[in-house]
């Protein structure tokens, strides 16, 4: 076997050894990142972006605080959900929490372990509590699916290929982490994000429409937002959300087909 063939080979055994199917999605996904040391990562990031961030407080201002109401609506529904299917384990770990931090940039993302933060600049785009949810359902529903430790397994292989990516993933490496910020758009590389997959995305669209209808938020409210941020995109200044969400279109209809069955089988109005 020649050199390169010999770590060809190499990386089939890792890809193998490497993936699993997850039991909400039941898609097979590759899995070089643990979830343990994802989450030690997203602690430590999370706690360092709130530190370098204007965190919003709130207990004074009213925004701040919807973001923490619809977060923690949010968070129980999916607990509940995953314990109702006997997958309260996947959730091992988590310790949610809800910050709305002082940015123009139209984001949000939830990191693995349930540390989410909304940007103040996606505020005017959901313009209510229900469309938030639908922002806060997607990025959740990235973050229990797994996707962070997929898509990151895929960037270490494309960056590394077979040699670094075992000394990479042998000690925790600054590509990790590098790769881990990128995913979240708050490494040093301003203006890279690493993007879902076109896969993760409807994924994430599917069960965060799940998610927000389980948390009693009206899941139609998720096709008004994407209508809003479609025309925003055309706009001077497209909202980073979109940056890394493309499509609109394709997901405005999908979410239109599954609609009816996620209204029938999960959206449970507050009274
Ligand atoms: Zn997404």
């Amino acid at each position: 076997m020649g050199r390169k063939s010999f770590f060809g080979a190499l990386i089939i055994c890792v890809i193998a050894w490497a993936c699993s199917q997850n039991p909400i999605t039941g898609r097979n996904q590759l899995n070089l990142v643990s979830e343990a040391e994802l989450q030690s990562l997203a602690k430590q990031e999370y706690v360092q972006f709130l530190n370098e961030n204007k965190v919003v407080n709130a207990n004074s201002s009213r925004d701040a605080e919807m973001v923490r109401r619809v977060g923690s609506r949010i968070a129980t529904a999916v607990t509940n959900y995953y314990n109702s299917q006997n997958l309260g384990g996947e959730l091992a770990g988590y310790q949610w929490e809800y910050n709305l931090v002082n940015n123009p940039e139209a984001n949000a993302w939830c990191m693995p372990g349930g540390k989410i933060v909304v940007y103040t600049g996606i505020l005017p785009i959901t313009q209510n509590e229900a469309a938030l949810a639908a922002v806060v359902g997607h990025e959740v529903a990235h973050a229990v699916a797994k996707h962070g430790s997929e898509r990151m397994s895929q960037g270490l292989i494309q960056q590394l290929g077979g040699v670094a990516l075992g000394v990479a993933l042998s000690n925790r490496s600054q590509e990790t982490q590098a790769l881990f910020n990128n995913l979240y758009g708050i490494g040093s590389q301003v203006g890279y994000t690493l993007p879902h997959s076109r896969n993760q995305e409807l994924e994430a669209d599917k069960l965060g429409l799940r998610y927000m209808a389980l948390a009693g938020y009206n899941p139609r409210e998720a096709v008004a937002l994407w209508q809003r941020m479609k025309a925003q995109s055309n706009g001077s200044r497209p909202p980073e959300f979109i940056s890394t969400h493309p499509a609109e279109d394709r997901r405005i209809s999908q979410l239109n087909s599954i609609m009816e069955e996620t209204i029938k089988n999960y959206y449970r109005p507050v009274k």
